[in-house]
């Protein structure tokens, strides 16, 4: 079994700067990358919002980036998916599909993973018009006619967010009326710029890698009929899974299932666990809120291992 005084699971912005600092705090830290190595970011095409870098940097250049940041200063990586976590036991022991590991001290920045319509097109075209994040690329549409799914809370802050830059927001639900708060619903309402269209289900997104999106299919499930809408995007907001498959029982969770950390702290319920990252964070989910609570979970640790005397 290979033991590390920290260990990290997750290689999204989190992961990363809690493993900068911890490297560079010479713990000689072990991140384990599992099914999404690099995190959300790999997937999204240009960053504009990330700070330092005024012409904006590819999701997947940025995450090497860190990568190669966290490699120099002694950060060893694997790719191992945890399948079990034993906190109970001191040191704490996971183990994954590849091998065993035990640390003093444990990280987790596993992420939330953004939930999906699952229709024809949404995939192939993801970074290429279509978004589960609209404070990250609402401005690449600035002008333009956007679609947005969803009916929630997230789904109504985007909507407004998206009226900013686009011409038109077509606020899509499947229901005839919306889960959100009532006051972000009325936002919704009083905007000019937003139109809902209610009990509508999206069938399909069609457009192509090199044009973008240029229209999808919506079905009324009232009337059961099908349109086509022209949009040059489709944010999807329909809410995010964190992913605490691992943790649960053993670690506290909100009433939507994010990790909880101790305000102000990344710690957890059991001393010794460090949460940063969107698995704790239902409300920014940005990369550089994931790298500011990475840092976080890396000083805590530290601070930690060294009142163990470690
Ligand atoms: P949510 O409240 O779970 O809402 C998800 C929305 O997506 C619902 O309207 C749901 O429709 C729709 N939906 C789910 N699956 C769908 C599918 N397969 N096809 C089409 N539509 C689908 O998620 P959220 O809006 O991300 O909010 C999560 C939590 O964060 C909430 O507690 C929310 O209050 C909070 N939040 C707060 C703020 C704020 O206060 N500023 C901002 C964002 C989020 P149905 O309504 O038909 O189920």
């Amino acid at each position: 079994m290979q033991h590390r005084k920290v260990i990290i699971i997750g290689s999204g912005p989190a992961g990363f700067t809690a493993a900068i600092y911890a490297s560079r705090a010479n713990l000689s830290p072990l991140l384990l990358r599992g099914p999404t190595p690099g995190g959300w970011l790999t997937i999204t095409t240009e960053v504009e919002n990330f700070p330092g870098f005024p012409k904006g940097v590819m999701g997947p250049e940025l995450m090497q980036l860190m990568e190669d940041q966290a490699a120099r200063f002694g950060t060893t990586l694997e790719v191992d998916t945890i399948q079990s976590v034993d906190l109970h036991a001191r040191p704490f022991v996971l183990t994954g599909e590849r091998g065993q590991y035990s640390c003093d001290a444990l990280i987790i920045g596993t992420g939330a993973t953004p939930r999906t319509l699952g229709i024809p097109g949404e995939k192939e075209l993801t970074g290429y018009g279509v978004s589960t994040c609209a404070t990250c690329d609402g401005a690449f549409f600035r002008n333009q006619v956007v679609a947005l799914a969803g009916g929630g809370d997230s789904a109504c802050e985007e909507a407004a967010f998206l009226s900013r830059f686009a011409s038109k927001v077509y606020l899509i639900h499947r229901r005839d009326q919306l889960r959100a708060s009532k006051i972000m619903q009325e936002r919704v309402f009083e905007n000019p710029k937003i139109e809902i269209l209610w009990n509508k289900e999206i069938l399909e997104v069609q457009g192509s890698k090199k044009e973008g999106v240029k229209a999808i299919v919506l079905r009324d499930n009232k009337s059961d009929e099908t349109s086509n809408l022209e949009t040059a995007a489709l944010f999807v907001a329909i809410g995010h899974v964190p992913n605490t498959n691992l943790f649960q029982g053993l670690l506290e969770t909100d009433s939507h299932g994010y990790l909880v950390t101790i305000p102000g702290t990344s710690k957890t319920n059991i001393p010794g666990v460090f949460v940063c990252g969107d698995v704790q964070d239902p409300v920014y989910r940005q990369a550089i809120t994931a790298a500011g609570t990475g840092c976080m979970a890396a000083i805590d640790a530290e601070r930690y291992l060294e009142g163990l005397g470690k």
